[in-house]
């Protein structure tokens, strides 16, 4: 599939990627067998690779990109926030994005939540929490009784230890258990493989049971829930009955223990509102934002909590309890300004209105994929969707990984002029928000050939 326009560019960056380029979450041998594709530009919801080829970005950048690519007025805002400074510091210092960023975030984030704590990518954000609730009732009169953390079965929050160590995914995170806090980890509520079937028949919730059992036993122990509200992204896109966040956060009350709502993914309007807890009217005593936050232009995350936790950290220097965490580039001025810019563009563009058409645009056109024997389940909640690929439907057995089935489709769908990335079997659909009817449905009918395609 070599190409002509500049094929001694194109080669030399090949060989370089292929050479020194260590790629995230992938295998590097298996990476390279194919053909690296190397983008160069963007516009709107497609990428064009260095040969001139447009590729529909059906997954956002990895869940990052919210109004598309080259959005004019995210590129203005950074343009003019450089002109002034590009980077200063919020230890000891502060500047005016950050303020500014700062006041919109607490307008629009659930109620309660009026404390921002700025990092630089989602992992941190949920390292912040995690240390920020931990610490909280070190410093509270239950003083070192709770240490402990419950995280979800599936859950994914990140790639560092403290995130790792409260993350569900076998794959990911097997191998770095010995390296790891031990946390209480309790099912989640992945519906179509209910781990619960045999004892509760028809759905009864057994799967909240099982959190409170938790709770009841060790609540005295734990600290905080962890959980990623409404849709677990990493863990296959797994899409939470309704009420179960809810009750969730209802028994976090009921046990003393807060809850932290890792809306990394979720958050900016994924799901159809501007964050997944207002889904169930949730308020969570720490939120993680980061992904979205900057329309998918630069790396920032803000963790948010709220006064009572807040006031847990006021003293006097001696009395030690001060938040000693911060990063280099914690809260970056051209970050901040691309979020606000993002945040504006919801407003004037009626982001969120002109979304609910195109959700059920979506909903319709995933219906069909049903006609597809190696289609198990479809899980859809606003703009994130989970096609969950099976070898046989009826006894939901799984591909065998050798097949890497999930990839087949990939790059069935990469011939068609369309990027998507898998979970495991779990086809991803994450569109930017932006995009149009008619891309939508250009979408879906090359990701359903392309299912087709690859296995067949
Ligand atoms: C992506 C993600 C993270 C980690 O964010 P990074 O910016 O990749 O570190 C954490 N939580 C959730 C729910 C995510 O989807």
């Amino acid at each position: 599939m070599k190409k002509k326009s500049n094929p001694g560019r194109a080669g030399h960056l090949e060989k370089i990627d292929q050479t020194v380029l260590w790629h995230p979450f992938t295998q590097m041998k298996a990476y390279a067998r194919i053909e690296p594709l190397i983008v160069e530009e963007g516009k709107g919801s497609y990428l064009k690779d260095i040969h001139g080829r447009w590729y529909l970005d059906g997954i956002s950048s990895l869940w990052v990109c919210v109004h598309g690519h080259r959005k004019k007025e995210i590129d203005q805002a950074m343009i003019e926030q450089i002109r002034k400074i590009s980077h200063s510091t919020l230890l000891g210092l502060t500047h005016t994005p950050a303020i500014e960023l700062a006041e919109e975030l607490v307008k629009i984030v659930p109620r309660g939540l009026g404390k921002v704590f700025y990092s630089d990518n989602g992992s941190t954000a949920v390292e912040v929490a995690l240390k920020m609730a931990f610490q909280f009732w070190q410093q509270s009169s239950r003083r070192n009784k709770k240490t402990k953390f419950i995280s979800l079965k599936n859950g994914y929050h990140g790639d560092t230890l403290g995130s790792v160590s409260v993350g569900g995914i076998d794959l990911f995170h097997g191998i770095y258990k010995p390296f790891l806090f031990s946390t209480f980890q309790v099912e989640s509520p992945y519906c179509y493989r209910c781990p619960l079937a045999q004892t509760y028949p028809r759905c009864g919730f057994g799967c909240l049971d099982l959190l409170e059992g938790e709770m009841k036993r060790h609540g005295s122990e734990v600290a905080a829930l962890i959980l990623e509200p409404i849709v677990q992204g990493a863990g296959g896109m797994i899409v939470f009955p309704k009420g179960y966040l809810r009750e969730a956060r209802f028994l976090c009350t009921k046990y003393h223990i807060l809850m932290i709502a890792d809306e990394v993914a979720t958050g900016f309007g994924r799901t159809g509102k501007m964050f997944a807890c207002e889904h169930e009217k949730v308020s969570p005593d720490l939120m993680a934002l980061s992904k979205g936050i900057t329309g998918g232009y630069l790396p920032l995350a803000a963790t948010l909590t709220t006064d009572e936790i807040y006031q847990a950290f006021l003293g006097e220097v001696q009395d030690l309890r001060t938040f000693y965490h911060g990063h280099s580039y914690t809260g970056n001025p051209v970050a901040c300004r691309a979020a606000l810019a993002n945040l504006r563009i919801f407003k004037s563009e009626g982001v969120l209105k002109k979304l609910s058409p195109k959700i059920r645009v979506l909903s319709e056109e995933l219906k069909k994929f049903y006609d597809l024997s190696a289609v198990g389940d479809v899980r859809q909640k606003g703009f994130m969707v989970g096609i969950e690929l099976v070898a046989e439907r009826k006894t939901k057995t799984p591909f065998l990984e050798e097949e890497r089935i999930g990839q087949k489709v990939v790059l069935e769908a990469r011939k068609r002029g369309v990027i998507v990335r898998p979970l495991g079997d779990v086809i991803v659909l994450m569109p930017p928000l932006s995009i149009q009817e008619e891309e939508l449905r250009k979408l879906t009918r090359v990701v359903y050939d392309s299912i087709e395609a690859a296995v067949s």
